[in-house]
């Protein structure tokens, strides 16, 4: 741009430096013809008026000399020119300059000749005597008439001239160069006015080229170049407009895939990692940083999922595995490998759908192996009940005393699946809450009291003492009766575990202002270290012979837990083998 405004300033002034040169050269050249005439005109007047006024003489020449070059001289006073009188042979008789005696005849001089032949005669020569531009002008006298006339010339240097032709030229140099000067800075004015807005528009469409799509174009004039302005900018609008909905969009697409619980990968048709969305970071653990951009064999994953990525962009259709990964964590992972065809055709590279399963297989799995655990419970009292009743339709009805203890038998048994099925409808109540809790404030020592007093009976009938040591004036925010169901439940342990004559006892205390503890402590059997994170899932027991035959379902301390639990509250136990266990809950006072 710029140098299309140099150019453009360039060729104006070259134009007018032509014009103007021309223009003064044909100036000089006319004013230096024009003053050459002047002066031949003047001296030709000067002349006429010598003539008129000039004495001719005659006679021996060296007298005549003197004479005529007295009347030179006294001539070049006036017309500071020089004077020559030539005799019409040609004989130079007096000169304002020169001894007349020395000069040559005259007859050839050119202005001589031409005075002559047609009345004045000019030349313009160097002279012989003096080394310079010398202007001659010469006209006849007629003395006698009918005789050759004779010829007075003046002679002047061109010097002068010269001297003012070299001032003009000086006048007409300094102004063609103060012309020059104002044509330049119209020229360049003009090329700016130009090419400014063309420079403008361009730094403009070079912001929006730099994604700068605010930048604009001033227009101030409505011509052709306002007219681009204006239709730069309406572009600029509309690229705005549309970056900002680009922008708006991405940005909607970026929080849906980052708060989006599948792990996303996006790969290209080359294998390259082109995004991944934060779940992917995670359950991957790599960084999207770290990854995208580079070819999905380079980052360090596990065997089978870059076996399936090659899978799937060799094959271009759906995949789907489960994989267990071992990093960063243990997990599974369900993944879903699905090409992408994006304008409907051309395969472009394939999406990577994770999704961590593990919460849901686990649950899965311990769903079925609890079906197969209720199965089993149930099994072992129906085989016994229906094996009894078996054995008494066989005929071992008729012995009484067998009849009445297989009865018996089968009493009890029905009795435990009766109370297996209980806990089962009562564990899977609990479970799904369907059954929300009632809470209110309970008073901590009463309420202990009185469960204590239901299981008086039953310690004693092992004779088992049970006690209490209840902090006073504490209050408690649950749902009573299932607050007692954890208590009579870890009582009923107690005493079942605990051989004849043990003890049994209750502790209560408020820990800290929020939270009560409560201790139940046996001095009974034990718990192995190994079992005692496992006591409390469901159906586990220690010694199951033991816990059958004391009426235990396996359940008790799986609902126990869970209703701590429902209640905010934590549950733990320390036992020693032989010695007792005591089993400790925390509860807050308020929910
Ligand atoms: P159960 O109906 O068999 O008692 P629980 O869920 O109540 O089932 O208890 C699970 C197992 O924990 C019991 O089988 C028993 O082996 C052990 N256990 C529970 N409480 C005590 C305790 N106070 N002393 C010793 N062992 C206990």
């Amino acid at each position: 741009m710029n140098s299309f405004r140099t150019r453009l300033t360039l060729i104006m002034i070259a134009m007018i430096a032509l014009s103007v040169s021309t223009a003064g050269l044909f100036m000089a050249k006319t004013f230096k013809e024009n003053h050459i005439d002047a002066l031949e005109d003047n001296m030709v007047r000067e002349m006429q008026i010598i003539s008129a006024r000039m004495e001719w003489k005659a006679g021996e020449l060296s007298s005549l000399y003197d004479h005529y070059t007295n009347e030179a001289k006294e001539l070049k006073r006036y017309t500071g020119a020089r004077v020559t009188f030539i005799r019409n042979d040609g004989v130079v008789l007096g000169d304002s300059d020169w001894d007349p005696s020395q000069m040559d005849n005259h007859l050839d001089r050119a202005e001589v000749k031409e005075a002559l032949e047609i009345g004045t005669g000019r030349a313009i020569r160097e002279s012989d005597t003096a080394n310079q531009n010398m202007i001659y002008v010469a006209i006849p006298v007629e003395i006698i008439p009918d005789q050759t006339p004779n010829i007075i010339r003046l002679a002047m240097s061109l010097n002068e001239v010269d001297q003012s032709i070299r001032n003009l030229t000086m006048v007409l140099v300094l102004g063609l160069l103060a012309l020059f000067l104002v044509a330049a800075i119209i020229s360049y004015r003009i090329a700016l006015s130009m090419t400014l807005p063309l420079e403008q528009i361009t730094k403009v469409a070079k912001r929006i080229k730099n994604m700068d799509y605010r930048a604009r174009v001033k227009v101030t004039k409505q011509d052709e170049i306002g007219e681009l302005g204006n239709a730069i900018n309406a572009m600029a609008d509309s690229l705005q407009v549309q970056m900002t909905r680009i922008q708006q969009n991405e940005n909607q697409l970026e929080s849906v895939l980052d708060n989006m619980i599948n792990g996303i990968v996006m790969i290209d048709k080359n294998g390259k990692i082109v995004l991944m969305n934060r779940r992917a970071e995670e359950v991957l653990g790599f960084s999207a940083r770290e990854l995208v951009g580079r070819h999905f064999a380079e980052a360090k994953q596990q065997y089978e999922l870059s076996q399936m990525i090659q899978e799937g962009l060799k094959n271009k259709e759906h995949l789907r595995e489960e994989i267990t990964f071992y990093f960063p964590e243990e997990r599974l992972l369900e993944l879903n490998l699905v090409p992408i065809h994006p304008d409907g055709n051309e395969f472009s590279g394939v999406l990577l759908v994770l999704q961590d399963v593990s919460a849901i297989r686990r649950l899965e799995r311990m769903r079925s192996e609890f079906v197969a655990n209720v199965s089993h419970e149930l099994k072992t009292p129906i085989t016994a009940v229906k094996g009894f009743a078996e054995t008494l339709l066989g005929g071992a009805v008729n012995d009484e005393e067998t009849a009445r203890s297989f009865l018996q038998i089968i009493y009890d048994e029905s009795d435990r699946l009766n109370r297996l099925i209980g806990d089962i409808l009562e564990l899977s109540k609990i479970e799904s809450r369907r059954v929300p809790l009632s809470f209110s404030p309970v008073e901590v020592d009463s309420f202990i009291s009185k469960s204590v007093k239901l299981m008086e009976s039953e310690a004693s009938r092992k004779n088992i003492e049970l006690s209490m040591n209840i902090e006073q004036g504490l209050y408690v925010e649950a749902d009573e009766d299932r607050l007692r169901q954890i208590v009579m439940n870890l009582l009923s342990n107690g005493i079942n575990y605990t051989p004849d004559g043990g003890r049994v006892s209750v502790k209560v205390e408020g820990v800290g202002d929020d939270h009560i503890r409560i201790s139940i402590s046996d001095s009974g059997i034990g718990i192995p270290k190994k079992d005692l994170p496992r006591i409390f899932e469901r159906f586990y027991r220690v010694d199951k012979a033991r816990s059958r035959s004391s009426g235990g379902t396996g359940l008790g301390l799986s609902i126990v837990k869970h209703l701590v639990e429902l209640h905010k509250g934590t549950i733990s136990v320390t036992s020693s083998l032989g010695v007792g266990s005591t089993f400790i809950i925390e509860l807050p006072v308020l929910q």
